[in-house]
């Protein structure tokens, strides 16, 4: 009986019982355990509704929620050679970075893109922790060479969103190189006199709070992201102490001088936008669709709101005839 039931049964069913199943509709949160319909989870920019824990989120996701209208343009990097040490450890590195593009649906592990946020035009530089851990290769060392141009061409200001675990060990001391080459386009910036604000997202470690994203105007990071060179445990194996609580987290560096702001995801558009409108000498932003106002009438010309619209045609002569019969008639009733 056992290869019945271990063998043709499993075979038979998944001959018939091709149910459509949907796709994951629940993501559990990690921090809470709550499950969470994935359209509303979209819908709070990955963050739990529960107990606010932020969640991943992917470079295009958070683009789309931060550009305005959802709409940007994306700047091309160029693509370094591929694997020139000829790199393999588990699998050839060139294998690994095709099952990363697949899986990710994206070419590497930084996005540029420009646009604007509150009507107030950037370029924006995105790392993507889904992307072999965010890894800093030649790649996102082009990529942010290449925001940086775009920057200066535009005359705009650069937001670079950081989340790496560190330097891509399959490209060696090429990725180590990506730390003075990123530093040099940050000092490019500085030069042209254009705003660098890094927000630091979960986790920012290694190589990359070593260069980049410890290079900017503002520090931004969102709530209890990891921010460290080298990590917890490492540390906490070498010198062989516990730990205070929430090392190396958002609100702890805050306390510590390392960090300017820590502010919710769904808050950092319009932070981001108040602070670069504010080092730009830029208006303050203006939210909806209002007209300038120069444009709206003053007080004194505003006429009175209208009068509730009369049931009849008598009414209505009623109303053209002037509001002192109306009160009369009123004083009437009163009496009566
Ligand atoms: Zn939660």
């Amino acid at each position: 009986m056992n290869w019945i039931s271990n063998y043709v049964r499993p075979k038979i069913n998944s001959l018939f019982s091709r149910r459509e199943v949907p796709e994951n509709l629940w993501t559990k949160c990690d921090q809470c355990g709550t499950m969470l319909f994935h359209r509303e989870l979209k819908d709070n920019l990955n963050v739990c509704t529960n107990c606010d824990h932020h969640m991943y989120i992917s470079p295009r996701d958070r683009f789309a929620a931060m550009f305005d209208g959802g709409v940007f343009v994306e700047v091309s990097v160029p693509h370094p050679i591929e694997d020139p040490l000829k790199f393999r450890d588990q699998k050839r590195y060139p294998d690994r970075l095709k099952a990363a593009q697949k899986a990710a649906n994206e070419a590497e592990a930084m996005l540029v893109a420009e646009g604007e946020i509150h009507r107030t035009p950037v370029v924006m530089a995105a790392q993507d922790f889904g992307f072999m851990a965010g890894s800093m290769g030649m790649y996102v060392g082009n990529a942010i060479i290449a925001a940086a141009e775009r920057a200066v061409a535009l005359q705009r200001p650069l937001i670079l969103f950081s989340a790496a675990g560190g330097a891509r060990m399959q490209e060696g001391i090429l990725s180590l190189m990506q730390m003075p080459r990123t530093t040099v386009a940050v000092e490019m910036l500085k030069e042209a006199g254009l705003p660098y604000i890094v927000v630091l997202t979960h986790p920012t470690t290694g190589g990359v709070t070593a260069s980049y994203a410890m290079l900017g105007d503002v520090h931004i990071a969102e709530p209890n992201a990891l921010i460290c060179f080298a990590g917890p445990r490492v540390i906490e194996q070498t010198i062989r102490e516990t730990l205070p609580e929430g090392f190396q987290r958002a609100e702890y560096l805050l306390d510590h001088g390392m960090l300017d702001r820590v502010t919710p995801r769904g808050k950092l558009k319009g932070e981001l936008a108040t602070i670069l409108r504010m080092l730009t000498g830029q208006s303050p932003i203006v939210h909806g669709d209002l007209p300038a106002p120069d444009t709206i009438a003053p007080p004194a010309e505003i006429a009175e709101p209208a009068a509730p619209a009369p049931a009849t045609e008598k009414a209505a002569a009623e109303n053209t005839s002037g509001k002192q019969a109306r009160k009369v008639e009123a004083k009437k009733a009163e009496a009566r």
